[in-house]
């Protein structure tokens, strides 16, 4: 049974992700302390924190060089920069007595002598026994001291029972600890005890809590109601018959996949993986025509005003032939036409509305949603596609997901397994690699001459600012520098600029000048990262390279290479390189393939990072490292579907003492 937390704490252990005294036992420590053994004074190394014993002389509060208490002990001083009045009284009355501190901190050498400087310490009676075991140094947060958590852990250790949620037999099977006895040996070592096991079960059973609640997920989803939408319509059959180039391989396999999930009467979740240029573009208008030819409605949701135009000019050119009528909404939109537009999505006269979120938020009714598509979903942050994905799901439409971020493998293994997914692992025919060059920043002048080479023989070209995050006033400003002096530089060629921070209008204005060639360089920030596509674009400079991540140098790069021309793409950097930036260029220059590349971006960035989770809230592991437990996962996953099948019961009481009421945990 579960006890109440003491009240006064219960705020602080929230923010923890400690809800009840059952979650202190998963609380586990950082690191420990070895408070186990004394060491004689003399001996104390240098720099690393020791356990003394010393009887206090005196104390005294000292003005220089600062205010401060000072306790006198034998052969040791102690130092209080800050410290509480009982704190002193404490220490007088232990020196009046002839107690000793067990003090733990550096010992160093001071000026009366040896000391220490804020040492933690108690005050023992002579030959108090020593602890037998390491002491437990555990996360915390403001205001929540380690003795009190301390004190809470081992109550907890003492009156909560563990009952161990996983059969004996899969134990075995699995080579795992029992979890009493790692909880407990986690909290509590002793010195030079091997915590390798209990770490293992513990992790095992945090993957296995996140494996159990998406089967869970993937189970309550088969068994809601969708619209059926079968593929037969004659729509699709025109479309089919007069599409603009033959589809790849992997793109009537992924159509193929698509079309039979939509054929089903419940809700699909696909992921659609496609490196960028793939060409997940058609696939996904071929999936909205499906709907429409079964009288229903389709939403294609882009992250960016830009993107969202570009999938509109596409779908347009392609499905306005067929008499599909294409609601468009977006910020720059007069509000007559939205209204207009709105109500066409309303009263179900639009079968397709294409935008941005705006599309899912204020207020925009569909008259008969059944399919959502989100375009670059690694873009919307983890709460936004949590949010999409509820929505979606309440309106029991279908959801296609596509993203050109690849997914390593653990990633889809763990935080994706949820969803179905679809990979277009082949690119259109007759895409020529693009050519990665490092340059210094020094050899501008070169670059510079490549540009106008490239431009006066008809090609174009980006140019793209480090303006990591659009609201950086320094940075727009440097992006606005960049394009006076270019412009200055390549006198008599036409250059564009765009930026984030620009009118939708103008952004649209400018990206349709560089789209008809009317301008010869854009100069840009990473608003053209996502999807946009100038086949007749060659060359591409990145400035600052050194300061983009991995995924946005892929993307970015992605832009070029898309037409009959050899592509370039040229990465300029700043000396000196920082270790990150410098590994970071090395994969993005030796590696063309994404796939590759975000599993470099794992590995060197971690989980949270690729998800997008930094600021998101949204829990993720604690304690397994994806990267590392590979073969964890693994293990997990097989139980799961062993404990599932064998006693459902108590695969939800392991979700249950593991994620409680936390809902999403694992998902993004
Ligand atoms: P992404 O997967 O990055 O969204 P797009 O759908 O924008 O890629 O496709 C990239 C470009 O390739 C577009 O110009 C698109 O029209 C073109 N394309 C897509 N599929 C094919 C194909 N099978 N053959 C030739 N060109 C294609
Ligand atoms: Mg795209």
């Amino acid at each position: 049974m579960t006890h109440a937390l003491p009240p006064a704490t219960a705020s602080k252990l929230a923010k923890l992700g400690i809800r009840s005294r059952f979650d202190l036992l998963y609380h586990l420590p950082l690191r420990y302390e070895d408070e186990t053994r004394l060491t004689p004074l003399g001996q104390a190394p240098a720099g690393t924190p020791v356990l003394v014993e010393v009887p206090v002389r005196r104390v005294e509060v000292a003005y220089r060089p600062k205010r401060q208490l000072v306790a006198h002990c034998d052969g040791l001083v102690l130092r209080f920069l800050n410290f509480y009045p009982n704190q002193k009284a404490g220490l007088e009355q232990a020196a009046r007595a002839g107690l000793a501190v067990r003090a733990y901190g550096e010992v160093r050498a001071g000026w009366f002598g040896a000391e220490m400087v804020h040492p933690r310490y108690r005050i023992v009676a002579p030959g108090e026994p020593m602890s037998e075991t390491l002491t437990p140094v555990y996360p915390t947060t403001a205001g929540l001291a380690q003795p009190t958590l301390r004190k809470l852990v081992r109550e907890a250790l003492e009156t909560e029972p563990i009952e161990d949620t996983l059969p004996p037999d899969l134990l075995r099977r699995h080579a795992l600890a029992p979890l009493a006895e790692s909880v407990h040996l986690l909290h509590r070592p002793q010195p030079g005890a091997d915590t390798g096991p209990a770490w293992r079960r513990v992790k095992f059973d945090e993957l296995l809590a996140q494996q159990l609640q998406l089967r869970l997920a993937r189970r309550r989803r088969a068994g809601r109601d969708a619209p059926a939408l079968p593929a037969d319509g004659p729509l699709l059959k025109r479309f089919l018959g007069r599409l603009p180039f033959r589809l790849t391989r992997a793109q009537r396999r992924v159509m193929a996949e698509i079309l039979r999930d939509l054929a089903l009467p419940h809700p699909m979740q696909r992921l659609l993986q496609g490196d960028v240029g793939s060409g997940k573009t058609i696939v996904a208008a071929i999936a909205c025509l499906v709907a429409v030819d079964a009288g229903w409605q389709a939403a294609v949701m882009a992250p960016t005003e830009i993107l969202a135009e570009q999938n509109f000019r596409k779908f347009s050119t392609w499905l306005e032939p067929l008499g599909v009528p294409i609601a468009w909404l977006h910020g720059g939109l007069p509000s007559a036409e939205r209204k207009r537009a709105r109500k066409a999505i309303a009263d179900g006269a639009a079968g397709i509305a294409i935008g941005t979120q705006a599309l899912f938020q204020e207020g925009v009714e569909f008259a008969r949603l059944a399919l959502a598509v989100v375009d670059e979903q690694h873009r919307f942050g983890v709460k936004q596609r949590l949010e999409l994905r509820r929505k979606s799901e309440r309106a029991a439409a279908h959801q296609l997901m596509m993203s050109a971020t690849p997914i390593p493998r653990t990633l889809s293994m763990s935080y994706y397994a949820d969803l179905d997914v679809s990979v277009i692992d082949e690119l259109p025919p007759g895409r020529k690699p693009v050519d990665t060059r490092l340059f210094a920043a020094a050899r501008r002048g070169e670059v510079l001459e490549r540009i106008r080479a490239a431009c006066t023989d008809g090609q174009q070209a980006y140019w793209v600012c480090p303006v990591i995050e659009e609201s950086n006033e320094s940075d727009l400003q440097a992006a606005l520098d960049a394009y006076e002096e270019l412009r200055r530089e390549l006198e008599g060629l036409r250059v564009g600029l765009v930026h984030g921070r620009m009118a939708p209008a103008e952004k649209q204005a400018a990206m349709q000048a560089f789209a008809k060639g009317a301008t010869q360089l854009l100069v840009c920030t990473t608003v053209i990262e996502v999807g946009v596509d100038v086949p007749n674009a060659s060359l591409m400079v990145i400035e600052h390279a050194e300061r983009f991540g991995l995924a946005q140098l892929h993307q970015l790069r992605g832009r070029v290479g898309r037409g009959v021309h050899a592509s370039t793409c040229i990465l300029l950097f700043q000396e000196p390189l920082s270790e990150g930036a410098r590994a970071r260029l090395k994969v993005i220059y030796e590696n063309v393939d994404g796939f590759a590349i975000a599993e470099h971006d794992l590995a060197l960035r971690g989980p949270g990072e690729l998800l997008g989770e930094r600021q998101s809230g949204v829990p993720l592991l604690r304690f397994a490292d994806l990267v590392a437990d590979e073969p964890l996962l693994e293990a997990a996953r097989a139980a799961a579907d062993e404990l599932l099948a064998a006693d459902e019961a108590l695969a939800r009481r392991h979700i249950d003492r593991w994620l409680g009421l936390r809902a999403d945990f694992g998902k993004v």
